[in-house]
């Protein structure tokens, strides 16, 4: 199981993403981003997803 903070992302947030892989994290963290946050599917950038790369901790 692997998790991402939304906190650590840079949201003033408590919701964690979860997912078996870093694919599901990412399917499922845009899901939250664009729904909670008003995100766009154009700002998940690969960038960004470098970002979040960086955050995600296995379980
Ligand atoms: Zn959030």
């Amino acid at each position: 199981m692997k998790t991402l903070s939304c906190r650590e992302a840079g949201f003033d947030c408590d919701y964690v993403v979860k997912g078996e892989t870093e694919e599901e994290i990412f399917k499922n963290g845009a899901q939250h981003a664009m729904k909670d946050h008003g995100m766009k599917e154009e700002d998940i950038t690969p960038e960004f997803k470098e970002k979040l790369r960086g955050l995600i901790k296995t379980a």
